[in-house]
């Protein structure tokens, strides 16, 4: 029949590609669904940088304990570990596909084209040909080597379950405002992150919702750490088309670069390019919070110290070649882009750590539920290290398609879905409220309470202000245009981003402590060893949300 399949994969950017084309070469009949067109999300407005076992001086050990470290006591070692040790083996099935990472003039990944990113003790970051958009030209190629069935601009809307066991997906195609179900022996999550939910101050794509976080939840997987939202320090704060947009990271800053406030006080000295994310936006998180800003709310970031500094041009070379300040030249022109004036900077929401939680073949609490790449939890903790994030959606994608494949082999699908296509009930609702700017206070909400630093107080009027926005989202306005209804689509994002916000607030609540990117004014001091526990949560027999503090696996 033509709506069952041994695997379905939602999400079509890196981690879901992955898992797709490994559940087919292990001859699992398998399709991928997605908003966008496969291939795309945040792995193709990635700069393509990937952290790699094996390069050079490097070690194993010395890799792991970089992103134990980093994670600040909530990393699963388990998960770590096995991201290190299958790294190189993902990127060369990656490179099948016609993506290349770039190697030294002998044809290894060797030497100086390897990048030493901010946090690793180690050179070991590959960069990638064509960055991220070659990535994303080389994912969508390998849907076409193995005859996986893409179904674009299809969003799913929830996951089919009877007792224990997911059997499908209920999906709207976009382009027709239908909704039917896709029948599956094994799903795998793959749905990425949540940025959008702060947008504009973030780095993510506008597929970016959080959808997989709420369609996990009411399947009955747990959910952990939902409250570590890493920002990435440098986003461009004006003008407004690109706020958001990432410019720099702490190694960026070289030598000799530093954070001024609006009225030039330092507030971060030179050598911060061996910092984490975390450190630096915790460092610029106080003064903005005061109100010791530029103009546009923002701090400035000072890079013309390295144009005197022995080392600073080579690094200023090396910096330019990976295109991560590119922005910096269209936004405010040529003599900040040649590090002569400082760039106007805010941090800016870019990753979920948390996610779903998994075991290390990337089973959720349903045993043939799986989630791989940004929508898992457990491998980043507190802060992510930058470039660690493909080689998550690159190890773990490989190994969600392996496991649903053979998941799929020994369990076939039994329940029957409903062929039936029937019009969206969102199609031609004549309520008061237009979705989009709802999605709009919801955004200004969470970026407001949930954003760069939280409070008690903060967190409870957010949760009452979401209650109240859930209660306007029942009466929308959507037209009764059928093809590509882009009010339909908010609608859509706008429940599962009003779900989602709802998970990251209770998580916050929970960790009464600043550990990683989670900051709370009220409790401004790290917790100690008695906080090095996960928050879980999920969805109790009584359809209720329940939430644990758990001790982090050794
Ligand atoms: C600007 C930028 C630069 C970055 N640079 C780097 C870098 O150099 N190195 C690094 O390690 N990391 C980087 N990252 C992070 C990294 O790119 C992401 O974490 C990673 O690409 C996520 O991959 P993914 O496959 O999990 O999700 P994505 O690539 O985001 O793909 C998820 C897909 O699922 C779709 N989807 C979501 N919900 C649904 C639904 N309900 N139904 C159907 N489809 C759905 C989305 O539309 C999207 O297409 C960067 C991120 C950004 C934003």
């Amino acid at each position: 029949m033509d709506n069952v399949y041994d695997v379905i994969v939602i999400g079509g950017g890196g981690a879901g590609v992955m898992a797709a084309a490994a559940a087919a070469e292990a001859g699992a009949r398998t399709a991928i669904l997605c908003k966008e067109p496969v291939g795309y999300g945040n792995t193709r407005m990635s700069v393509g940088m990937a952290a790699c076992a094996d390069i050079d001086q490097d070690s194993r050990q010395h890799f792991i304990e970089d992103i134990m470290k980093s994670g600040e006591g909530l990393s699963n070692r388990q998960l770590v570990e096995t991201l290190v040790d299958d790294s190189r083996k993902a990127m060369a099935f990656l490179e099948k596909f016609g993506h290349t990472f770039i190697r030294n003039k002998d044809g290894q990944l060797s030497g100086d084209v390897i990048s030493r990113a901010g946090g690793h003790t180690h050179p070991r970051t590959l960069r990638s040909s064509g960055s991220g958009i070659g990535m994303g030209q080389a994912l969508r190629s390998a849907t076409e080597k193995y005859n996986i069935h893409r179904i674009e601009d299809t969003a799913a809307l929830s996951i089919l379950k009877e007792k224990d066991r997911v059997y499908g997906v209920r999906v709207l195609d976009l382009a027709t405002s239908l909704e039917y179900e896709l029948a599956a022996s094994a799903v795998v999550l793959a749905t990425g992150g949540g940025g959008w939910l702060f947008y504009p101050q973030t780095t993510n794509n506008r597929g970016s919702c959080g959808d997989g976080y709420v369609l996990a939840y009411h399947a009955g997987a747990k959910l952990m750490d939902m409250e570590q939202i890493q920002a990435i320090p440098f986003g461009i704060t004006h003008p407004s088309a690109y706020r958001g947009l990432i410019c720099g990271e702490p190694f960026v800053t070289g030598p000799a670069g530093r954070v001024l406030d609006g009225q030039g006080n330092v507030v971060l000295e030179e050598g911060m390019n061996r910092l984490g994310r975390a450190e630096v936006v915790r460092a610029m998180a106080s003064p903005i919070q005061e109100g010791r800003t530029t103009r546009d709310g923002g701090l400035l970031l000072d890079m013309e110290p390295n144009l005197y500094h022995p080392k600073g041009s080579q690094h200023r070379d090396q910096i330019m070649a990976t295109g991560i300040t590119a922005t910096v030249l269209t936004a405010y022109g040529k003599k900040a882009y040649n590090w002569e004036e400082p760039w106007s900077v805010l941090p800016t929401v870019h990753f979920f750590m948390g996610g779903v939680h998994v075991d290390n073949n990337t089973t959720s609490h349903i045993p043939n539920l799986f989630a791989a790449g940004e929508v898992m939890g457990g491998v980043n903790g507190g802060n992510r290290l930058g470039s660690v994030a493909l080689t998550e959606i690159l190890v773990f994608g490989l190994r969600a398609g392996q496991a649903a494949a053979s998941y799929a082999k020994r369990n076939q699908v039994r329940q029957k879905t409903n062929l039936e296509k029937r019009q969206s009930p969102l199609i031609d609702s004549d309520g008061k409220n237009r979705p989009v700017l709802l999605c709009q206070r919801l955004q200004k909400l969470m970026w407001q309470h949930a954003g760069l630093m939280r409070s008690r107080e903060g967190l409870f009027k957010a949760l009452k202000a979401v209650k109240e926005l859930k209660k306007e989202a029942q009466d929308l306005r959507i037209s009764n245009e059928k093809v590509y209804n882009s009010a339909l689509r908010d609608a859509i994002e706008l429940h599962f981003m009003l779900e989602a916000a709802e998970l990251v607030l209770n998580a916050a609540l929970l960790r009464e402590e600043s550990r990683g990117a989670h900051i709370r004014s009220d409790f401004p001091e790290k917790g100690g060893a008695n906080w090095e526990k996960n928050t879980l949560l999920w969805k109790d027999s009584n359809g209720k949300l329940a939430h644990l503090l758990r001790e982090v696996p050794k």
